[in-house]
Order: structure tokens, then C-alpha cells, then sequence
């Protein structure tokens, strides 16, 4: 397969609600709970695994599109999908091709940094309790009191994506773009992270002056 060109595709990741995705244990610093986000070793700064990113598109394009996802809950492995060609397929003795995606990790915008630093200062994250209900007795379930670690609604992360377009990937950009874009909609309907049911990780993805929805963007270049 002969590769034409990188196609990358940035913009800003906006927190509409307190988003959680989560670290080890092993790894928690001083002042922070046992129920930690994950975190940049050495800065401690929160960020968001591009495997995470990549990982939501795709299971949300396998729920829509792909009948086998559907049917088995795991990763699309017919080897002649725009998503097996796109992330990957899920059988590498049935598909070998490289994957056309690159997710990057999203890194907190500077502003986003400074701003947590001084309202959050060291963990850069909030603490929310959470609580189980008995029902019956319409009381909270004692030692039930779990805190949770997540970074705050109004934060802002760079983020960005690579597509490699290989020379048999020409008369399918469209179509793979498109696609994409359908995704971001459904994600900013959907959630990323944790606890997605329960008021956790709804986020907009913008162009980076942040004008324009990124799933906007993707539709002009497909
Ligand atoms: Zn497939």
C-alpha cells in the first residue's frame, strides 16, 4: 500500500460537565483520593488518553454501522468496513492493513492549566461524593460514601487526530470523513469518560478558535 499523506485534523475539547477517566491507584499523589482520574506522571496535570478518544469513536460507529459489533459487543472484525479500515481490524489474521487513524493524547489547553492550578491548586481536579440509596428504607446505605475524582465542567484540552491516506483510500476520503464526522455528533450526544449515565463527561469538540463544531469541519474536507 503506497501512503500518500497525513491529513491532521485539531481543535479544543470542551468540558460541559465533570469528566472522569480513570488512573491506578498505584499511582495517586498526596491529597488525592484512592478514586483518582488519570494524570501525566510528572506534571499531574490531568489529561485525556487518545485511546480513549479512539476507542469511544469506534464503539460508537460499530453501534450505528457494523452489524457484527452489534451482535457480538466487540470490536468490528470483518476486515472490509470503513472502521476496520479506519481503527484497525479487529482479527489480525483476517485484516492486516495499518489503521488510517492516529489518536494523540489531549493535553489541558495552557489557559485551562493556570486556571485549575490556582482554583484547584495540585490535583487539578474536583471531589464528588457519591452515595448508594436503600431504597426501601430511603436512607444512604452506610459506608456507601464513595469520593470520586473528576476534572471540572469548563475545562479545555488540545486535542488532535491523523489520518494517513494510502493511494487505494483516494475515492473513499468522502466517504471516511463523513463518518467522522457523524461520530462527533454522536459523541457530543453521548458522553466520554466515566459514569456517562450519571452527569459525567458530556464535552464539545471545537475547531481551535473554537468557532465552528469539529464534525463541521470534517464535512468541508469530506
Ligand atoms: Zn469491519
Amino acid at each position: 500500500m503506497k501512503l500518500l499523506d497525513y491529513v491532521e485534523v485539531k481543535g479544543i475539547i470542551i468540558l460541559k460537565e465533570g469528566l472522569k477517566i480513570g488512573g491506578t491507584k498505584e499511582a495517586v499523589g498526596i491529597g488525592e483520593t484512592d478514586n483518582p482520574i488519570i494524570r501525566h506522571p510528572v506534571t499531574r496535570r490531568p489529561y485525556l488518553p487518545g485511546s480513549s478518544i479512539k476507542g469511544k469513536v469506534r464503539s460508537l460507529l460499530e453501534q450505528k454501522y457494523s452489524p457484527s459489533s452489534q451482535k457480538t459487543g466487540k470490536p468490528c472484525d470483518c476486515a472490509n468496513c470503513f472502521i476496520c479500515s479506519l481503527f484497525g481490524c479487529g482479527n489480525p489474521s483476517r485484516g492486516n492493513e495499518p489503521p488510517r487513524l492516529i489518536f494523540r493524547d489531549a493535553a489541558l489547553t495552557d489557559a485551562s492549566a493556570k486556571e485549575l492550578e490556582e482554583s484547584l491548586p495540585g490535583s487539578f481536579a474536583e471531589v464528588k461524593t457519591e452515595i448508594a440509596m436503600d431504597r426501601t428504607k430511603g436512607r444512604t446505605i452506610t459506608g456507601s460514601l464513595r469520593p470520586q475524582e473528576r476534572i471540572p465542567a469548563g475545562a479545555k484540552f488540545d486535542f488532535s487526530f491523523t489520518m494517513r491516506v494510502f493511494e487505494v483510500d483516494v475515492p473513499k476520503k468522502k466517504e471516511y470523513f463523513g463518518k467522522l464526522a457523524e461520530a462527533f455528533d454522536l459523541i457530543e450526544k453521548d458522553y466520554l469518560g466515566g459514569c456517562g449515565t450519571r452527569g459525567y463527561g458530556q464535552v464539545e469538540f471545537k475547531t481551535p478558535d473554537e468557532k465552528q463544531p469539529v464534525s463541521e469541519y470534517l464535512r468541508h474536507l469530506a
